[in-house]
């Protein structure tokens, strides 16, 4: 905005360099969207300057009149989009969100169980960097070798022998369906708590178009800012009222101070857009797109983690053409293509190489491209990665993805001033 140009010209021209950024790059990066201008409109606003500590009616802080209607918009909106009882909006991010879930149902020392990061797991299921592995003692499952896909009988026994008091189910790079009904059948056999961590597949699961996790788990999680594009930030769901209770007090005082009524209000304006037919519509060609992608990768002769994909993301491993994730990645940056590198599972390599290489459609569908432009963005990621040598293939890559960016404007209504 103005006031930022001329309050601190510095950062409004990181601003500007950011969104040139975003306009001019192909956006594959499974886990990011570009939300609506409302939502910046509303996550932007004199929100930022009101302290709530508590929730809407019971708070801690006078003159909460309207962030308690922001608020309980948030709540009401998130609860009919998920068919729960219980919705809290006020978690900063998706890992504080898991916190206040362990902080709820776990002791330090209880056993949890979830996916191993390096299968497509997320750090805040049991990583031993992360508290949720420094607290708890902590059995990974994976993938079959063989089908790189959910084993349940496999996931069955290593419960039976482990006995979780928390089984953890959903994922950061698995691009397969998830059958919540399995795993509560599996948390039943042993007492335990089923959480589904929704983060990456929430957009898919409000729209109708991956399983329901709500009625089979005892907590869900999500981000708001991946499929579901909203602002950055975390909710918890769940289908038991009293069950909720306890997490709103997981959450506030537990582990967070004062809520971001900003971003919630921005969140109640996401939900609000996922309420209308739309947003099944873009559910549905996030779907459409990510099939296109891989099915254009495998024509051209490149490996897919479990062959495919029926969500919005696909890990290529890159195995097969003897390059590693970290080159992968760096190849594709340089012709504009945004993408990040990710272990495949059993990877030989370390975390910061990797094997793979993690696409996801969210962010390209929000900005228009169909099916047609998928397969282009397959050609030109094959075209890339099987001739990394060649300036001319590079060139020919960048040229092609200026042309897709350009018949693909992002943020219209925001300018850029140019230079005096
Ligand atoms: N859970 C899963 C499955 C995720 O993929 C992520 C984000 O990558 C998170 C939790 C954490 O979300 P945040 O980055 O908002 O803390």
């Amino acid at each position: 905005s103005d006031f930022l140009a001329t309050s601190d010209p510095a950062i409004a021209k990181l601003l500007n360099q950011e969104l040139e950024r975003q306009r001019d790059h192909l956006e594959l990066i499974a886990s990011e969207n570009f939300t609506s201008a409302a939502v910046l409109a509303a996550q932007g606003s004199v929100l930022t300057n009101k302290y709530a500590e508590g929730l809407p009616g019971k708070r801690y802080y006078g003159g909460c009149e309207f962030i308690d209607k922001v608020e309980q918009l948030a709540i009401d909106r998130a609860k009919q989009l998920f068919g729960a009882a219980h919705a809290n909006v006020q978690p900063h991010s998706g890992a504080q969100a898991n916190f206040a879930v362990f902080l709820t149902l776990l002791k330090p020392g209880d056993t949890i169980m979830g996916m191993d990061l390096s299968h497509g797991g997320h750090l805040t299921h049991g990583s031993p960097v992360n508290v949720s592995g420094k607290w708890f003692q902590v059995r990974h499952y994976g993938v079959n070798q063989q089908t790189e896909q959910l084993d349940y009988d496999q996931i069955r026994e290593l419960a039976l022998r482990e006995r979780p008091k928390l089984l953890i189910c959903g994922y950061s790079a698995y691009p397969r369906v998830i059958d919540f009904e399995k795993f509560r059948s599996i948390a039943d056999e042993i007492g335990a708590y089923l959480l589904a961590d929704i983060a990456h597949i929430a957009g898919l699961v409000a729209s109708g178009l991956h399983p329901d996790p709500i009625p089979y788990c005892d907590v869900v999680t999500t981000t708001t800012h991946k499929t579901l594009r909203g602002p950055r930030g975390g909710i918890i769901l769940t289908r038991d009222a009293e069950l909720g209770k306890k997490l709103d007090k997981a959450v506030f005082p537990g582990s967070q101070g004062g809520p971001l009524e900003h971003v919630i209000a921005a969140k109640a304006v996401a939900f609000g857009e996922a309420l209308k037919p739309e947003f099944k519509t873009y559910s549905a060609q996030i779907i459409t797109n990510a099939r296109a992608l891989a099915e254009q990768l495998l024509n051209r002769g490149l490996k897919l983690v479990s062959n495919g994909t029926e969500n919005h993301l696909m890990l290529v491993d890159l195995r097969s053409i003897g390059i590693t994730g970290k080159l992968a990645e760096q190849y594709l940056s340089v012709v504009n293509v945004t993408t990040n590198k990710n272990t495949v599972p059993f990877d030989p390599e370390s975390p910061f190489v990797t094997s793979g290489l993690r696409l996801g459609s969210p962010a390209m569908t929000t900005r228009g491209l169909g099916v047609a432009e998928f397969t282009e963005i397959g050609n030109i990621i094959a075209d890339r990665l099987l001739s990394p040598d060649s300036d001319p293939v590079a060139a020919d890559c960048r040229r092609r993805v200026a042309a897709l960016c350009d018949r693909f404007p992002l943020y219209p209504h925001l300018e850029i001033p140019t230079p005096a």
